[in-house]
């Protein structure tokens, strides 16, 4: 790939705004923009890193300008790939910009740089605003306009056999302004059994010869009473907190709990399982092999059959997180789902799309999910209309999400997040009263509801696919 960018050499001296007060942050910045310059030298040929713009596991993102060969100026993503990712991983993501990137709301790639282990990506820089600062601020229609083209993304991308698995708003760039969109992030990307993509097949091959990992049990099967009995109690002893004492604020506020296990014990099991139908996991599924299954993502955007660690995951795994980000957009909460560990993420679905309904959707993927008490599944407009303060809250009847306000789930916050002030819903007004209300909350239709259902369907083999989510009437004039 020939480079686009000038590189003759840069000046590099004053390349971080220099001001005689700086804070701790700034000068953190600043020598990590030193040690990127001196681990991949070549990049002070070409640019000047600006500032850093993300921070995530796995990487760290700058803002760079470069001279281009006509003179010009322009400004670039620099993605510092942390350099303990696998060669394949680094490669595959790579692999995903070029092949797919650079169209359809989809992030391309300009150059690569790298020095021994460190590799840098380059993409053209796209301005955009975290959905945090924006979500409350939203017109009905530009929610519209967003979750299209979220979905035009996700078509392009399934097309190609790739899978995301991390779709959230964070990686999916948006400026509001100048309403374009762009997919980024495919670090944890995976590809279909017949996906396009060679260097993810290539990694499926590298998963399965790594396995097992260490972050997994991996106990063995019950082979002999004296071994299993050790494991298991092994097992527990390393974990404290097992599900059965773990408590979740439950739709009326009561506790529920919630645990997911394979509802058939195999042959090699000799040991009777004493749990089965109840609320407790018994030293014999303890001692179970954990199945394995890729987990990658974040909690409250995980599909069911990803928390559930079903191994056959698919493209609607992105599909689902795109419905959670249209609940976010609809019901102006982010984060909506807020959970620490998986069990608590399947708890708060359980408490929107109802405990029942869930319990079917995974037996339907070869998964039994016991709830501790019946939640019912509620009606999407009455949810995020109540969220929106455009609804009184019923009386007797608390909505499960604010339910949760004075309970710490799990010590880890609240679930939804409060809206930033001087955001939507404007506090002292009863906007239910019947007032107009100017960016369309008033008037949305019973469509963007029928697609939120359906992009939010609990059974992966039903729910809905981004090419026909597009077809969705939802859309229609776009
Ligand atoms: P990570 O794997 O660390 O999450 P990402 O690729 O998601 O890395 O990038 C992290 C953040 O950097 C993004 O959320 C976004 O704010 C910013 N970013 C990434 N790519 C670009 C880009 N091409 N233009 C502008 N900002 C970007
Ligand atoms: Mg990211
Ligand atoms: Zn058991």
């Amino acid at each position: 790939m020939e480079s686009p960018v000038c590189t003759e050499t840069f000046p590099i001296d004053g390349c971080v705004k220099s001001t005689s007060k700086k804070s701790k942050t700034s000068r953190s910045v600043e020598s990590d923009i030193e040690s990127l310059y001196k681990a991949v030298p070549q990049l002070a040929k070409t640019f000047r890193i600006i500032d850093k713009i993300g921070e995530g596991t796995f990487s760290s993102v700058y803002l760079g300008e470069a001279r281009m060969r006509d003179g010009s100026r322009d400004m670039f993503a620099l993605k510092h790939l942390i350099p303990i990712s696998h060669p394949t991983r680094i490669a595959a993501e790579l692999q995903c910009l070029t092949v797919v990137g650079g169209r359809e709301n989809v992030m391309g790639v300009e150059y690569c740089f790298r020095k021994e282990d460190h590799v840098v990506i380059v993409m053209p820089y796209m301005e955009h605003q975290a959905i945090i600062d924006v979500i409350g601020l939203l017109s009905f229609e530009e929610v519209r306009l967003y979750i299209y083209h979220l979905l035009k993304a996700l078509r392009h991308i399934h097309q190609f056999g790739v899978i995301h698995r991390d779709i959230k708003p964070n990686n999916f760039l948006y400026n509001r302004k100048a309403k374009t969109f762009a997919l980024v992030d495919f670090g944890l990307a995976q590809g279909t059994a017949d996906t396009q993509i060679k260097l993810l097949k290539d990694l499926l091959g590298i998963r399965k010869a790594q396995r097992p990992v260490f972050s997994e049990r991996n106990l063995n099967s019950c082979t002999s009473a004296a071994s299993t009995t050790k494991q298991a109690n092994k097992t527990e002893s390393v974990r404290p907190g097992d599900l059965s004492n773990r408590r979740f604020p439950s739709a009326r506020g009561g506790p529920a709990s919630v645990r997911t296990q394979k509802p058939q014990r195999t042959a090699q099991q000799t040991f009777t399982c004493s749990c089965f139908q109840t609320d407790r996991v018994c030293n014999v599924c303890l001692a179970r092999k954990q199945q394995v299954a890729p987990r990658a993502g974040t909690p409250g955007f995980r599909a069911p059959e990803v928390l559930t660690k079903c191994p056959n995951q698919g493209t609607a795994i992105d599909v689902w997180s795109a419905g959670v980000i249209l609940l976010s957009l609809l019901s102006g909460r982010y984060p909506f789902f807020k959970a620490s560990d998986d069990m608590i993420a399947l708890a708060q679905i359980m408490t929107i799309r109802g405990s029942r309904e869930t319990g079917r959707a995974a037996k339907a993927f070869g998964k039994a999910v016991l709830c501790s008490r019946e939640l019912p599944r509620l009606d999407l407009r009455e949810l995020c209309e109540t969220l929106r303060g455009r609804r009184p809250l019923p009386d007797d009847e608390v909505p499960p999400v604010t339910d949760c306000k004075d309970t710490d789930i799990d010590g880890t916050g609240k679930t939804p997040a409060p809206l930033p002030k001087g955001q939507d819903p404007t506090p002292g007004e009863k906007p239910w009263s019947g007032l107009h209300d100017e960016r369309g909350w008033d008037r949305v239709p019973d469509e963007a509801y029928d697609l939120l259902d359906r992009l939010l369907d609990l059974n992966p083999n039903s729910r809905i696919t981004a090419a026909l989510a597009l077809q969705h009437p939802l859309f229609k004039g776009l």
